[in-house]
């Protein structure tokens, strides 16, 4: 019995190792479709000035617009695009796509985007970013490029050479999630940063946590000595806001302030701001 047990067992793990690949396969020949029909699609995260609630800008995020089962998180598909080369057309394509939304947007307005590291391989990185910015006609100076620390740079030469190709041409830089990688402080020499975004795992639990309140705050006083502004990414609230306004962060994002938001959600808060052209109302006069 408990042979047969065993093997039950042993056949049972089979089973669901199977269906696991089995979903991954689906979901990688389901992103190969998606990306030339554009259904990895921009949603607009934003980013504030802590303290007067300023709107500075957003952060792109990719989301996958299923056509059966809804929006999928980056999440469950970055890592797949990494694995199998498709990171680079997916980013061109989400890049492409927030640059032509965010054109005509404010101009005080930054959009940031994130690169992986993976992408860093590619030495034609840049002359491809710098060709979507021409293409769509948005200015390098209103776009931050966000670079995760995660495994940075296995061939930091190349990655140095992109970055400075990059900001050359007025593109600004961000170290994200900060904090959480390997030999963080090293990276902070690395490359050109302009900015560092604290990750939200000390930002989330920065009440609870009193360790995690000691990470945010010497990582604000390494910003200040480094003369590097300094991001929060993860204010749920508004009692995390404030602690972050006192230890002396200068920006904000998170679901305080909203949840990501699509193109046309991302317009109508724009409108309401006045931080768009305005487009007459249907049916309005337009010339009255
Ligand atoms: P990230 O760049 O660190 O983005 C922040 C993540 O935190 C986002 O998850 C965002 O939705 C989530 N978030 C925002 N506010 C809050 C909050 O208040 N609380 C909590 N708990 N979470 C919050 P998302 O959209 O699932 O993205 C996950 C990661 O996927 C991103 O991390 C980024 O590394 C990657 N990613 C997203 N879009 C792209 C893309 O277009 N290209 C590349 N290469 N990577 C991307
Ligand atoms: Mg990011
Ligand atoms: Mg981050
Ligand atoms: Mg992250």
């Amino acid at each position: 019995a408990a042979k047969k047990s065993g093997k039950n067992r042993h056949a049972w793990f089979d089973a669901s190792m199977e269906r696991d690949l089995q979903a991954r396969n689906e979901l990688e020949s389901g992103l190969r479709v998606a990306i030339p029909r554009h259904q990895i699609v921009p949603y607009f995260e934003q980013q504030v000035e802590l303290g007067s609630g300023k709107l500075t800008g957003f952060e792109v995020l990719a989301r996958w617009e299923h056509p059966t089962r809804g929006l999928i998180s980056p999440e469950a598909f970055i890592p797949i695009a990494e694995e199998t080369g498709m990171i680079a057309d997916l980013s061109l394509s989400v890049m492409h796509q927030a640059f032509t939304a965010a054109r005509d947007w404010d101009p005080g307005l930054i959009i940031s985007i994130n690169i992986s590291p993976w992408q860093l391989r590619d030495a034609w990185l840049a002359q491809k970013i710098i060709k979507v910015l021409t293409e769509t006609g948005f200015p390098a100076r209103r776009c931050e490029i966000e670079i995760t620390e995660t495994a940075l740079f296995d061939n930091l030469a190349l990655a140095q050479s992109i970055v400075g190709s990059l900001k050359n041409q007025g593109v600004r830089l961000a170290l994200d999630d900060f904090g959480t990688g390997y030999s963080s402080l090293a990276h902070l020499r690395a490359l050109p940063f302009d900015r560092i975004k604290i990750d939200k795992s000390f930002v989330t639990s920065l009440i609870e946590s009193a360790d995690s309140a000691a990470i945010v705050g010497a990582i604000a006083r390494l910003g200040e000595s480094l003369n590097l502004p300094v991001t929060a990414e993860g204010v749920e609230d508004a009692e995390i806001e404030q602690r972050l306004t006192a230890i002396g962060v200068s920006k904000g994002q998170g679901w305080y302030y909203g949840k990501p938001l699509s193109v046309a959600g991302a317009r109508r808060l724009l409108a309401e701001r006045r931080l768009i052209p305005q487009a007459p109302a249907a049916g309005a006069p337009i010339d009255a």
